[in-house]
């Protein structure tokens, strides 16, 4: 829940802000709104804590992985390379520009594996979408050096992992692009809102127009006036959002992150006190977010039997190879094609000359895994009594296997 658990009395004067102009929309008003530009505020302390060029607010999540691919021109008759763990919507994306993803199996910090990218490169592959799953860093350095060696783009899908790092650099910054959610469960929330983020110019310039009607938001001319050169639609992010979001940003590190790693290390401690567990490998512990906690057993069965367990002194965990939203092996309505059109387009695009397997042989490492893996979440507020029963049931448990 992260951020959702702190949001107080900051957010609330972002947010009143704006209510007393009534200027609820981010471009023009110039003169009722008061000096008051809440997502232009919160785009630019955005991209100064990210360390990248530019940053562009946007209406979600999906809608930010949308507009990164329409930016840097991925669509019909493209491939792209994602891991096989993943929120439904990186798929999605790849399919609402009308590409073709093709899934990739994963490593031991259970993110995109860069061994397996070129097994998976076609002649029509165009980029690769490493996903830093559940507040965790993939291992981006070595993604980033293949995907430019086989000159693929790379886009950073850093929903679960806002503010986490890799080697003192922010997530999100490897790639080309990178995209944020600021859902209501992610790690910094504004209700619904996501952000993209970018050093290149041409693509931040495409997103800006794409994201807004082709609007060029040329500051010398009134709204009505502006120029575009391409077709785009509207993802525009709020001023509610933004304000939310400038609230929100400023708790990051200090209050949600730091809060999430003192837990997590106390679960740890007790979980690590268990024969057979192994933690999922972070690549560098440091860029964690801490909102989840990772931990594996032997086998599937003990495994099972341990979240019983669990279950049973009311600790819940989720196990990702039977979740029906975050493994594609459980996606059927994405195995039988069914596109929210019935043509089943872009799988049946004429200009898609490659043929794609989502056969679980292709992520023979995922399937191993995800069937003995757990995860925890992990929360900013844990009281004491919480943490002591929550230890304690691990204790109870670990006797049951
Ligand atoms: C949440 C999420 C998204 C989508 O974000 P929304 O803001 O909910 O649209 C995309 N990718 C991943 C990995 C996510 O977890």
């Amino acid at each position: 829940m992260a951020g959702a658990e702190v949001i107080g009395k900051e957010e609330i004067k972002e947010v009143m802000d704006v209510l007393e102009t009534g200027v609820l929309f981010r471009y023009g008003f110039d003169k009722e709104r008061k000096g008051i530009f809440k997502v232009r505020e919160f785009e630019e302390a955005f991209a100064k804590y990210c360390g990248a060029e530019y940053a562009l607010g946007v209406t979600s999540g999906s809608a930010a992985l949308k507009v990164a691919l329409i930016a840097m021109d991925i669509g019909l008759g493209d491939e792209v390379i994602v891991p096989a763990f993943t929120f439904v919507a990186t798929y999605e994306a790849i399919l609402e520009v009308g590409a073709i993803p093709v899934m990739a199996d994963v490593d031991g910090s259970l993110n995109l594996d860069p061994d397996d990218i070129e097994a998976k490169i076609t002649p029509y592959t165009k980029a690769v979408i490493p996903v830093h799953m559940c507040g965790a860093p993939a291992r981006i350095d070595k993604i980033v050096e293949v995907a430019k060696k086989n000159k693929l783009l790379v886009l950073e899908d850093n929903a679960q992992g806002c503010g986490g790092s890799y080697k003192g650099k922010k997530l999100g910054t490897f790639g080309d692009m990178g995209i944020f959610s600021f859902d209501y469960v992610k790690t910094i929330t504004t209700g619904e809102g996501g952000m993209v983020v970018t050093d290149n110019v041409d693509f931040y310039n495409r997103a800006d127009w794409y994201h807004d009607h082709g609007h060029d938001h040329n500051p010398e001319v009134s709204r009505a006036m502006e120029g575009r050169s391409i077709l785009g639609f509207n993802y525009r992010m709020g001023e509610l959002q933004g304000a939310l979001g400038l609230a929100q940003l400023r708790k990051l590190d200090d209050v949600v992150i730091a809060g999430q790693k003192k837990n997590k290390a106390k679960i740890k401690e007790a979980l690590g006190r268990i024969d057979g567990v192994k933690f999922r490998e972070i690549p560098d512990p440091e860029g964690d977010t801490a909102t989840f906690l990772g931990f594996n057993l032997p086998e599937a069965e003990i495994t099972k039997k341990f979240q019983k367990a669990l279950s049973a002194e009311g600790i819940d965990t989720v196990l990702f190879k039977e979740n029906l939203w975050h493994y594609v092996p459980n996606w059927e309505h994405f195995l039988s094609q069914s596109t929210p059109n019935s043509k089943k387009y872009p799988f049946t695009n004429p200009m898609y000359k490659g043929k794609v397997d989502y056969s679980t042989a292709a992520i023979p490492k995922a399937e191993d895994i995800f069937g003995r893996t757990l995860f925890m979440q992990i929360f900013v507020n844990m009281p004491e009594e919480k943490m002591t029963s929550i230890i304690g049931g691990i204790e109870k448990a670990a006797m049951a296997i």
